[in-house]
């Protein structure tokens, strides 16, 4: 079922697979930028032609109603509104301890140092809802906005046809006392928040997952406003050895590729046995599974078992994928913590399946797609704040440094720069005491 890959070393063994993994496509692109230039030009009509192309309805009104957001909660069973609430504690902790705080320090002659952290204004979150709804995307997006302490909060997530939401996302809203939601989804909706339209504010940041369209929207609007990182279409590598259980990896595997036909996921293992287990278990379970479909394009199209000669290998082979989640199911995963360089989350043991991190323990489930985790993180309470430099500089201090400030702008003939210095020693050639 899975392609089985021998390792040989170098990223050209898993050139093919790489180069498959590719979504930020010129096809997509193309589509995304017309929709964009569109709702750029023709604001809420061109938002509104889009949603009934794609989303199969025509709205008259964009957002979700107070009477919407109470209905949903109180239709949504409460056993699950309690592990919603627990988990929404869990990830409230955990972004907690991750807020950046201003500081100051104090330098000799009364000169004060430090950084002002102050959130963004708007923030935009978007919670995907085209062929699954995810309440926990809710949680996970706006958790952290509201721990940075974000005093405009935007929420969109596409509705269906018949113009509603899934009652499961307005509860999770309503849980954390949301208010201010929208029905839009896809690159329309990115781009409507972008440049802002008459109906719909222009944001300061956009944050949150999506499929391709979106992962594309945000890439491309990047510039006029904030993004958080590039959270596509989904993936999951498994670095394993013979200790792992075959019937764990491979429904690890699949709870990534039944997302979307455009996921990716990859074991890379040191045993050829546990790499023949894991393939005959996966085809033992794909015609059970209720999102086969979804499934069976994701691995054929975008996945692949990797055989490498020992651990360290395994890990070089998934620091070149840099994959959005990463399973460390071996003997001592502890171990091999110091060698991972490149991964949205790192899960490590037999029973840190990706699905706890997803919906439960705390960490973000926003994370970076198509090798992007060597650069970007996890969403984060950091992508909701900005930060200001504060230099409170005394007399007594420009008069000890002042002269040396200025020829370095002598330096770089910038002469303005130098004399305004230069005007506060008494030294300016424009400004003689
Ligand atoms: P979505 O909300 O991302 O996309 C639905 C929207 O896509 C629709 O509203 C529509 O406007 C647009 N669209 C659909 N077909 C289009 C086309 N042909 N041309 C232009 N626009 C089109 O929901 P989804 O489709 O269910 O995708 C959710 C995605 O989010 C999946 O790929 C999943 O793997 C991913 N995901 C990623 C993470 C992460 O952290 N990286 C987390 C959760 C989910």
């Amino acid at each position: 079922m899975f392609e089985i890959i021998n390792y040989t070393g170098g990223s050209d063994a898993l050139g093919k697979f790489l180069s498959r993994r590719e979504v930020l496509d010129e096809a997509v692109e193309k589509t995304v930028k017309e929709i964009l230039s569109d709702v750029k030009t023709r604001g809420d009509e061109a938002v509104r032609d889009y949603t009934e192309k794609f989303d199969k309805v025509r709205l008259a009104d964009f957002t979700v109603s107070e009477a919407e957001l109470d209905r949903a909660f109180n239709e949504t069973d409460k056993s699950l509104i309690d592990i919603m609430e627990k988990a929404a504690e869990n990830i409230f902790e955990f972004h907690r301890h991750e807020l950046d705080k201003s500081f100051f320090y104090e330098q000799p002659n009364g000169v004060l140092i430090g950084q002002k952290i102050t959130a963004v204004e708007k923030a935009l979150l978007y919670v995907p809802g085209g062929q699954a709804a995810y309440p926990s995307s809710v949680l996970m997006n706006a958790i952290p906005a509201l721990v940075a302490g974000v005093p405009e909060i935007y929420l969109t997530t596409p509705c269906n046809a018949k113009c509603e939401v899934h009652k499961h996302i307005l509860a999770a809203a309503k849980i954390l006392g949301l208010k201010n939601i929208y029905k839009l989804g896809g690159a329309q909706a990115i781009g409507a928040f972008a440049y802002g339209t008459k109906t719909l504010p222009k944001v300061d940041k956009i944050t949150g997952p999506g499929n391709k369209y979106v992962a594309m929207a945000k890439r491309l609007v990047f510039g006029e406003v904030s993004i958080d990182s590039i959270a596509g279409p989904s993936e999951i590598a498994v670095i394993a050895d013979e200790t792992a259980n075959p019937r764990f990896v491979a429904l690890d595997l699949f709870s990534q590729t039944e997302h979307d036909a455009d996921a990716s996921a990859v074991l890379i293992t040191t045993s050829e046995t546990l790499a023949q287990a894991v393939n005959d278990e996966a085809k033992s379970l794909l015609p059970k599974m209720e999102r086969k479909h979804n499934i069976e394009a994701a691995v054929q199209k975008n996945s692949a078992i990797v055989l490498t000669q020992h651990l360290d290998e395994a890990c070089a082979v998934s620091n070149i994928i840099a994959p959005e989640h990463l399973e460390v199911h071996t003997a001592s995963p502890w171990e091999l913590l110091p060698k991972l360089r490149n991964a949205g989350a790192i899960f490590l043991g037999h029973y840190s399946s990706e699905p706890v991190g997803d919906y439960f323990a705390g960490p973000n489930h926003t994370l970076p797609t198509s090798g992007t985790s060597r650069f970007f993180s996890a969403l984060s309470t950091k992508d909701f704040l900005k930060r200001s430099s504060i230099i409170s500089y005394t007399k007594e201090m420009l008069d000890k440094t002042g002269e040396q400030i200025a020829r370095f702008a002598d330096a770089e003939g910038l002469e303005a720069h130098a004399e305004a210095v230069r005007v506060r020693l008494g030294s300016s050639k424009f400004y003689k005491p």
